[in-house]
């Protein structure tokens, strides 16, 4: 078979999109945006979560029941169901909040926030946006981070056998 000059197009071009194709495979998935008018999240959400979620409020050290929550599971974003953390990488870190060493990749998004007078890490849940905690970089190994999340930002969702 002979090449003609518009036959190596055509192939240049397959071999492109392919490579194209292929690369859209190792991107992590898509995840579809939750956004919400505040009102539509005031319905949503009790009067609690909403200063947490979406005022970046923070609940009182040592009152959520998933301080103690030692089973396997995922705990997910209150405003959005979206996973955020593995029952594995949760540890109790004494400081009265549910605290983890890592999170589910790409389920949450950064920011530096200075309501007090250093500056902290803020994350959200990449979803919907809302508010969950602060990272910090005490934690154990393998991550060094510790995700210091509000109880009331996440609901719990035991394995089932
Ligand atoms: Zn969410």
């Amino acid at each position: 078979m002979t090449w003609t000059k518009r036959d190596f197009l055509k192939f240049t071009a397959g071999a492109v999109a392919f490579a194209f194709a292929g690369a859209g495979c190792a991107v992590a998935e898509t995840i579809s945006k939750l956004v919400l008018s505040e009102e539509e999240w005031r319905k949503k959400l009790s009067e609690e979560q909403y200063y947490i979620l979406r005022e970046e409020g923070t609940e009182r050290a040592y009152t959520s029941a998933l301080n103690n929550e030692k089973r396997d599971g995922t705990y997910h974003c209150a405003g959005c169901d979206l996973a955020l953390f593995e029952s594995d990488t949760k540890y109790d870190s004494g400081t009265g909040w549910p605290s983890f060493y890592d999170v589910i990749p790409d389920r949450v998004g950064t920011k530096t926030d200075y309501k007090i007078f250093f500056p902290r890490t803020e994350y959200h849940c990449t979803r919907c946006g809302g508010h969950q905690g602060h990272v910090f970089e005490d934690g154990p190994e393998p991550t060094g981070l510790r995700y210091c999340n509000n109880g009331l930002a996440l609901t719990f969702k035991p394995k089932t056998a």
